[in-house]
């Protein structure tokens, strides 16, 4: 097997930042020492990356990607290879996707039809949750086979989308009361969709049809409503862990800050897109540029005070995690589909690619720690989905899954330069202050000197277990 010595870096995790050497033997992590420390005890590996004035960080775990979702006929532009590969150029080095079951569907069918994307074609590892479309007797049957035998233990529950994947209350509460049964994470997109597409018809109607009508059509008290619901169904079911996806307003973080005061299994995750993007400055852009921005829930107002909140949220651990949501659409040809009627317009963005470097400038910002920042993008997600100390971690017996990032390089992010499979970028000309130097993944050196030497099929599928924050 392959030795490999990352020397004199400072290794940054969630409890603290240290000068350290990481000994990485064949796929996970041997040993970790104090600087020179080996050299005097005579220790050798067969290679050697100095890591001088660089970080030396877990790999980044990003819990929500869409690789090669169905949409409206079409897909989300990246595969499991192309998205993987960008995740990996960004320094993430596990995703984990969503199977989805819709009402008919057979569950356990489903998720092999996501194994079947994404087997032998990941650059990075990766694991599933499973989106339950239709709540009845099978699929909740289902959820317990795959707690018990697939290494899938999350489930996600929509509360938009009428007709397609809304789940009503009764529904929601059926499959929180079974996965309380059997120890399992409930995940919500927490927006009221009954009451988002009566105000959708009605914009419609007035002929307000560009994409900023997306964003005003779904407005932020919605969102909050929705996730105190989801909420108060959580401690009805006896208070199952329930995670709240892509969070964007503030009425939302408070209410997940109510439920924890009072002692709920309840957490959050918000993505890059909110943290920075605002409705004046992106979706109400004229000549449907707009339509580059729409995600849901929407970017919000700046007026409002959504952005300080989500970034005092991440701090204060209201907010645990930040994912992306990576769904890519084109914009030509797919984007499109929606010119003349904003709900159309495939909802997603791409961003597997960023996160990484989008929070470590909440760091240079100094919103958050960089201990947090590893906290929030790489700790609390494989914890929070059963992947740790596997992943998340740089300590003797983890995967040597190793980010080595360089705080004074910089970058521009853009089409020209991304790695992901889409023809614009949300983020086109933003300034970055860092930049991933080195990516290894489960011991291979995949991403080193601006050039990707990984492959597809190196990622492997990672069963997971139980949440991990719970007493
Ligand atoms: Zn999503």
């Amino acid at each position: 097997m392959t030795t490999l010595f990352i020397r004199s870096g400072t290794v940054v995790s969630s409890t603290g930042v240290a000068p350290m050497d990481v000994l990485v033997d064949g796929e996970t992590i041997a040993a970790l020492y104090a600087p020179g420390a080996a050299q005097s005890q005579g220790i050798t590996a067969d290679r050697d990356i100095d890591a001088t004035g660089k970080y030396v960080i877990p790999g980044g775990v990003d819990v929500h990607t869409h690789m090669e979702m169905p949409f409206g006929g079409t897909f989300a532009s990246d595969t499991f290879e192309t998205g993987t590969t960008a995740a990996a150029w960004g320094g993430t080095t596990t995703i984990i996707d969503f199977a989805i079951q819709h009402a008919g569907e057979r569950v356990q069918d489903m998720l092999a039809e996501w194994h079947a994307k994404a087997a032998g074609n990941c650059a990075i590892d990766y694991g599933f949750h499973q989106i339950i479309g239709g709540v009845d007797d099978e699929s909740l049957k289902a959820m317990d086979e795959l707690v018990a035998h697939e290494g899938v233990t999350s489930f996600k529950l929509f509360m938009a989308y009428p007709g397609v994947l809304l789940s009503d209350d009764g529904a929601i509460l059926r499959a929180m009361q079974r996965a309380r049964d059997i120890g399992a994470t409930i995940m919500m997109h927490a927006e009221n969709g009954m009451a988002i597409d009566v105000l959708i018809a009605q914009r419609l109607s007035l002929g307000q049809t560009d994409p900023v009508y997306h964003s005003l059509s779904r407005p932020s008290p919605l969102e909050g409503e929705a996730t105190h619901r989801a909420c108060v169904l959580a401690s009805v079911a006896g208070n199952v862990p329930l995670y709240i996806v892509h969070m964007s307003a503030s009425e939302a973080l408070e209410a997940v800050a109510s439920a924890r005061h009072q002692g709920a299994n309840v957490f959050a995750e918000t993505c890059p897109q909110y943290l920075y993007f605002t409705i004046e400055e992106t979706l109400a852009q004229p000549d449907f540029e707009g339509a580059k921005w729409v995600c849901s829930p929407p970017v919000r107002s700046g007026h409002a005070h959504h952005q300080s909140d989500l970034w005092k949220g991440l701090r204060t651990n209201e907010l645990a995690v930040v994912s992306t949501d990576h769904c890519p659409f084109c914009f030509k040809e797919r984007r499109e589909l929606g010119l003349g009627n904003f709900a159309r317009i495939p909802n997603g963005l791409g961003g597997v690619e960023h996160r990484m470097d989008l929070i470590y400038q909440g760091v240079v910002a100094g919103q958050l720690s960089l201990e947090r920042w590893v906290e929030t993008c790489s700790v609390t997600p494989a914890r929070m989905f059963g992947l740790y100390p596997r992943k998340g971690a740089i300590a003797p017996g983890s995967d040597a899954d190793i980010v080595i990032y360089d705080p004074a390089a910089a970058h521009t992010l853009s089409a020209e330069t991304h790695h992901m499979a889409i023809d614009y970028s949300a983020w086109e000309g933003t300034s970055v202050a860092g930049s991933v130097a080195t990516v290894i993944s489960r011991g291979s050196v995949i991403v080193e000197g601006k050039r990707y030497v990984g492959r597809k099929g190196h990622g492997r599928f990672q069963k997971r277990g139980l949440c991990q924050y719970l007493t």
